[in-house]
């Protein structure tokens, strides 16, 4: 199914952007990973409507205002958003969804990469075993792993090339087949080495056809490198829209306050610009 708008977390800025967009009839399917920011605040005394709230309750309330709206809200990691002409791929866990605007309201989750991990992305260094591993059939690959979500994507690339497995963090493997090697190696930094790319670790060095890296967590220069950014945060206009015309952004990844109430109000802002874009385009297609 394709949506009008795919939003792409379930905190505040993405609940309030999926109840304006439901408002103004858009198909809506929310994709988040956990439960972000909000899910961490015990007490949250300045939103307006809600004194004394607690931020799990807070964020139920936003979920099931979002759900009883219309919105379809799915518990997935997103690691790629994919500028496709006029419409927009977007990768979570292992599944494709497609969606005509796109809302960016992953708070400010952190992601510690390794040295040098940043500058082999697409030479050798992958995050997405379903788009990148065919490219590496017949050969070996490392997958760098954080927690046991990995699991699945090794034994995904294992059916194509051999694995070697190696934890970021401490994780069961339990699921994981013979044929995929668990290392004890403490992965420390990335480098080239020739066409293949070496991870250096407290043991030593791993020499690999190329190298996965899983995380529960995915940076924004990752899930979208061609949108503009500066200083490390990404460049909008006064709609909340990117650089790259159809995704937009509301929330803590817009930058300070970080605040709920300036959350919801961009996760407002940034429905209402999605649709008039949708509007836009709708009228250009018709002319057409
Ligand atoms: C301890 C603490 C206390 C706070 N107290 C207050 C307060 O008193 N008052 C106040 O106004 N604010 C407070 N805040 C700040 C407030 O919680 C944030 O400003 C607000 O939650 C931001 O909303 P958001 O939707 O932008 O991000 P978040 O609430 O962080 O939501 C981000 C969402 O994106 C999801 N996500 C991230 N990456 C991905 C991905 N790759 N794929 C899929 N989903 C993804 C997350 O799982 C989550 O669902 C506090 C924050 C903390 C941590």
């Amino acid at each position: 199914m394709e949506y009008d708008l795919i939003i792409i977390g379930g905190g505040v800025a993405g609940c309030a952007a999926a109840v304006t967009a439901r408002q103004r009839n858009l198909s809506v399917l929310v994709i988040y990973a956990g439960d972000g920011a909000l899910g961490k605040t015990k007490l949250i005394d300045n939103y307006p409507g809600f004194p004394g709230a607690t931020g799990p309750r807070l964020l139920q309330a936003l979920r099931d205002h979002a759900s009883g709206m219309g919105a379809h809200l799915v518990r997935r990691l997103v690691r790629r958003v994919m500028p496709m002409g006029e419409t927009f791929s977007v990768l979570a866990g292992n599944d494709l969804y497609t969606g005509r605007s796109i809302i960016l309201a992953m708070g400010t989750a952190r992601v510690k990469t390794l040295p040098g991990e940043e500058e082999l992305v697409g030479q050798g260094v992958s995050y997405c075993a379903t788009c990148d591993g065919m490219f590496y059939k017949g050969g070996t690959v490392l997958v760098v792993a954080s927690d046991a979500e990995a699991v699945e994507e090794a034994i995904y690339l294992s059916t194509l090339a051999r694995v070697l497995y190696v934890k970021e963090r401490p994780h069961q493997t339990g699921e994981l087949p013979d044929t995929i090697q668990v290392l004890q190696d403490k992965p420390q930094a990335f480098h080239l080495k020739g066409e293949q790319v070496a991870l250096t670790t407290d043991r030593g060095e791993l020499v690999a056809d190329g190298a996965f890296v899983m995380r529960p967590a995915v940076a924004m220069t990752q899930l979208i490198p061609e949108a503009q950014t500066e200083n490390g945060k990404l460049v909008l206009n006064s709609s909340l829209q990117t650089s790259l015309p159809g995704i937009f952004a509301a929330g803590d990844i817009t930058g300070t306050p970080l605040q709920a109430a300036k959350a919801a109000g961009e996760g407002n802002i940034a429905a209402l610009s999605a649709a008039k874009h949708l509007i836009l385009l709708n009228n250009r297609t018709k002319e057409a």
